[in-house]
């Protein structure tokens, strides 16, 4: 983990969002795991009526996220497919089943993690997210990681990884590479990993998704001994976002 670490200016982009439209309490106000719990379960109310985007009018449901409100450890994958459409869980196709293997090979359950798409509800066929979309939709999960305050988000494919690390480089080239970000008032190792859905159908890579598993829990309890949980409220934030540049997308996942 290089020192300087990266950074994204999120701070102030989320706590003004995230306040505004509901006069949420500022982060320093459910900074303990109780009132976050709370707090995540009524923001997974208010989301389930989300119509920011079109998606909102071919779902079932909003797929918010399950898990451990207070997890160390966050997956983010790219957005519901059809079996998690219609039972407002993420990861419970065939996808989900690899995960779940995935982490009991690691000693961990569902029920020690939170689980995340970026994209809460599914879009048509299962098409890739538009960027539209995932403006629409992130501050859904920019504030989720701001009420849970993992230690270490590990993004499953090409969305979640450019999304969270701000910047355009694909999966192939970054999986495996735990990277300090900050995310909002919350600073997380990032750890980017292939899409299960992608090493499904892919040998070889499913053997270097498996590897890059192993690395997990040395690297929660990395996170765990160098990372404040929470920047002080106020900190500034130095690094702004980047550019998002589109690049060709190396996966269809479903
Ligand atoms: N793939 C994802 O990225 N998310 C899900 O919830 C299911 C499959």
């Amino acid at each position: 983990m290089g020192a300087a670490g990266a950074s994204r200016g999120l701070g102030r982009h989320l706590s003004e969002r995230a306040q505004s439209s509901v006069g949420r309490p500022r982060l320093p106000d459910v900074s303990d795991a109780v009132e976050r719990a709370s707090a995540l379960r009524a923001y997974a109310d208010e989301t389930a009526g989300c119509t920011r985007c079109p998606l909102a009018g071919g779902r079932t449901q909003v797929v918010f996220g399950v898990g451990n409100p207070d997890a160390d450890l966050m997956f983010v994958g790219e957005a519901p497919g059809f079996h998690e459409d219609q039972q407002g869980i993420p990861f419970v196709g065939q996808a989900g089943k690899l995960l779940d293997r995935l982490l009991g090979g690691i000693g961990l359950q569902r029920s020690d993690i939170y689980i995340a798409n970026v994209l809460k509800c599914r879009p048509p066929q299962n098409r890739d997210p538009q960027p539209e979309e995932i403006a629409s939709c992130e501050s859904h999960l920019f504030r989720q990681i701001e009420l849970i305050q993992p230690k270490l988000v590990a993004t499953l494919g090409n969305f979640a990884t450019k999304l969270l690390s701000g910047k355009p480089l694909g999966i192939t080239r970054v999986h495996g590479q735990d990277q300090p970000v900050t995310l909002g008032t919350s600073q997380v190792l990032l750890y980017p990993l292939y899409h299960p859905a992608a090493a499904l159908y892919t040998p070889s890579m499913l053997r270097v998704l498996e590897q890059d598993f192993a690395r997990i829990p040395e690297l929660i309890a990395r996170a765990d001994a160098a990372i404040p949980v929470a920047l002080a409220p106020g900190q500034p934030e130095t690094i702004e976002l980047p550019a998002r540049e589109p690049e060709p997308v190396q996966l269809g996942l479903f």
